[in-house]
């Protein structure tokens, strides 16, 4: 069975169709990118999978679990985190709360007593403070475990919306642009990171990318979308071959 199994689902925002008819499975253990110009529906598919948006058609399953009988906050209890296209972290709060606060769905505290360390958020504290500790190391992110995220540079905190989402220790991970407004060399890092999360955590990851080289190195499929359907999917390099998404991406 699929970790995730998407069958025909179809999304439409006024008379855009954003998500057509699309159907398409996530193995465990693979790292799955989804490819496709801007407004292809990319985001609105993790939107989907997330239960941020209704689809108006379609079946999605996490190992065989109903995903559309979850509420979003439901969704990371079934072991799916994902990170955003736009940075979502507290800008004034460290790198330490924002990744205490990432691993929030394992504690029975408000995200409020999370940030200011009620004395009730003291009990199972340590617990919790070794699952982050062990994720900024795998990070390196230790040189800015307590500096505010608001000074931090955009490449850092790029690594720390991963951490955010490594925090909660899914399954799935959801990765939207990972690579979106990094240095080359960045981008190499970013690169080493989701191999690892994949071969050291075991974490499957899908994620959402333009940058095909970064794709190209640490994918196992990918899925080409064009105006929220299925264009091709397979290897990195059967799909930069059809013809059909060279075309798409050329506008030949
Ligand atoms: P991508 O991430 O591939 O660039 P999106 O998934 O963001 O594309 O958008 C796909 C299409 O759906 C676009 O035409 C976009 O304008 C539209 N869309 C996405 N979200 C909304 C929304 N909340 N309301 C209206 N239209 C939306
Ligand atoms: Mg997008």
């Amino acid at each position: 069975m699929s970790l995730l199994q998407i069958e025909n689902a179809t999304l439409k925002f006024g008379g855009v169709v954003a998500v057509n008819d699309l159907s398409f499975s996530v193995e465990e253990g693979e790292v799955y990118a989804i490819v496709g110009p801007n407004g292809a529906g990319k985001s609105t598919v993790f939107n989907l999978i997330s239960r941020f948006y209704q689809p108006h058609s379609g079946r999605f399953a996490i190992d065989g679990r109903d995903l559309l009988q979850c509420k979003p906050d439901e969704v990371a209890d079934l072991g799916i985190a994902r990170t955003f296209q736009n940075i979502e972290l507290f800008d004034h709060a460290t790198v330490l709360q924002n990744l205490l606060v990432g691993r929030h769905r394992h504690r029975r505290t408000t995200l409020i007593e999370e940030l200011f360390f009620a004395p009730r958020v003291r009990q199972g504290e340590r617990c919790h403070r070794a699952a982050v500790e062990e994720v900024i190391d795998f990070l390196d992110l230790q040189p800015y475990r307590d500096k505010m995220i608001a000074g931090l540079p955009y490449g850092i905190r790029k690594v720390v919306e991963l951490g955010r989402a490594l925090a909660s220790g899914p399954r799935l991970l959801l990765l939207d642009e990972p690579a979106s407004g990094l240095s080359v060399e960045e981008t190499q890092d970013m690169r080493w990171w989701i191999d690892d999360i994949r071969k050291q955590m075991g974490i499957t990851v899908l994620m959402v990318e333009h940058d095909m080289g970064l794709v190209s190195g640490v994918s196992d499929r990918v899925l080409a979308l064009a105006d929220g359907a299925k264009l091709a999917e397979g290897t990195p390099a059967e799909v930069q071959a059809n013809p059909a998404v060279i075309e798409a991406y050329l506008g030949a």
